[in-house]
């Protein structure tokens, strides 16, 4: 399919949503246009280049305001992106994750080296200006694992009151991401990560949404609304087929309804592609930042 057919194709799909859901008032030509700003992130992976400062010229020839880069090793790297990034329109959107074990963890060795490498990256997440650190309390596969009981979260909320006023020193902030249950039973749903926010009674623990797993959620809209501005400090964007770029699954790639949400709460953050592509990155990816930036529009 063509880029521009593509295009037009999730466009419609998106418009037909739109009106469905909308209030009226939204609808009415008479009504003020919200004027929230889109702010689009990459991850590192994103950009075609090679290097930092090709990938930055690419994004900021597509207008990208945002760079989210891995956690891992971060604490080497502080000066490189900043180097890159000086005189850029560009700044740190957040750290995805990168740290070693894993804070749910049975075997104190493992939650050891959590917390080791967790503080590490916050530190320098916080020394190049990113919003926060990115962190998921267990997967799956990651095991033993503390027991899915009530006394396991309030073991999680206590230890996430530590890290976020940690967090809060660096001039940063933790990020709970749900996911979905084929990689997360512990934490699926955006308004559950919300709750734990509030019950760590930390200003520096927050929450955030990916359109990929937030397939658990039965309303985008509730769910960013559930996390409210309170909570909600990141959004991560994929296709909703295969989770490759926005536009590549058609008409499925329908982000209106949680844009909605965004656009209701003058949502202040970034929507950062967490996604590959099936296609030529030159043409895929540029597609689906009008894509996004169209539907974003329609609201
Ligand atoms: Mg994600």
């Amino acid at each position: 399919m063509k880029r521009k057919e593509f295009l037009q194709r999730s466009l419609f799909g998106a418009a037909a949503v739109a009106a469905a859901t909308a209030p009226i008032e939204l609808l009415s030509s008479c009504a003020p246009k919200n004027k929230t700003e889109l702010k689009l992130s990459f991850q590192e992976g994103t950009a075609p280049g090679k290097s930092l400062n090709e990938k930055f010229d690419y994004m900021e020839n597509l207008g990208i305001v945002g760079f989210e880069p891995g956690g891992r090793n971060l604490a080497a790297r502080v000066e490189e992106i900043q180097s890159a990034l000086k005189g850029r329109n560009i700044k740190v959107s957040a750290i995805c994750a990168g740290f070693s074990g894993f804070i749910l963890a049975e075997d104190p060795e493992v939650k050891a080296q959590f917390d080791s490498t967790m503080r590490d990256i916050i530190a320098a997440a916080g020394a190049i200006g990113s919003t926060g650190v990115i962190m998921v309390p267990a997967f799956n596969g990651q095991k033993p694992c503390k027991p899915h009981t009530f006394e396991t979260r309030e073991y999680l909320c206590e230890q996430m009151h530590e890290l976020g006023e940690y967090a809060l020193k660096h001039n940063t902030t933790v990020i709970l991401e749900p996911l979905n249950r084929r990689e997360c039973h512990y934490l699926r749903l955006v308004g559950d990560a919300a709750a734990i926010c509030r019950d760590s009674k930390s200003a520096g623990v927050k929450c955030m949404g990916d359109f990929w797993h937030m397939q658990e959620e039965t309303s985008d809209y509730a769910a960013f609304l559930a996390a409210g501005p309170e909570y909600l400090q990141h959004v991560h964007v994929a296709s909703r087929g295969r989770r490759i770029m926005p536009g590549e699954d058609g008409e499925k790639d329908n982000y209106v309804d949680g844009f909605r949400a965004l656009k209701q709460m003058n949502y202040p953050y970034y929507v950062s592609f967490e996604c590959g592509t099936k296609g030529e990155r030159e043409q895929t990816v540029p597609a689906a930042v009008e894509l996004l930036r169209a539907q974003w529009e329609l609201v």
